[in-house]
């Protein structure tokens, strides 16, 4: 039977939740990492982004190689947009690094742009702090979510 990795605490860090920590354009990525823990039977503490990256944090294991492979899948992140998977860059125009390619650069210039002008001063700044202390997914798709969610409350 496959090797099911565990995460830090010893509990099962299942695919799934593997791919829910960072945008669609990237699961292929993170799909090959996680295979290349199934073979080597290795634990995952981690999977994000930071600074435009995907970061893939393990546990030990004694194939050196296994380290230089996941830094080779997590490096080709940063020419694939986080949000769709097309070629992409690490795009700093909105005071954080995210990849992405020019058009969902655009479409979330623009939606960053409306959610100024739908939330209060006070909302969009929180919401600026939050995406920015990691609290907030910086994928399309958990902005629209919290937009929804914020449309609701109102
Ligand atoms: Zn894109």
């Amino acid at each position: 039977m496959a090797y099911q990795p565990k995460d830090v605490f010893g509990r099962d860090f299942p695919l799934e939740h593997a791919l829910s920590c960072v945008g669609k354009g990237w699961w292929n990525l993170v799909k090959e990492c996680y295979q290349l823990c199934v073979e080597n039977e290795v634990d995952i503490s981690q999977v994000k982004e930071k600074f435009g990256g995907l970061r893939f944090y393990t546990g030990p294991t004694r194939n050196r190689k296994f380290f230089d492979q996941i830094d080779d899948i997590c490096n080709r992140s940063y020419t694939i947009c986080e949000n769709c998977g097309q070629p992409g860059e690490p795009d700093t125009n909105r005071g954080w690094i995210k990849t992405l390619c020019p058009n969902c650069t655009k479409v979330e210039m623009e939606f960053s742009h409306e959610l100024e002008h739908l939330l209060s001063d006070e909302q969009y700044n929180k919401w600026q702090e939050d995406i920015k202390s990691g609290k907030v997914a910086r994928t399309l798709n958990n902005f629209i979510d919290a937009l929804k969610s914020k449309l609701e409350e109102n």
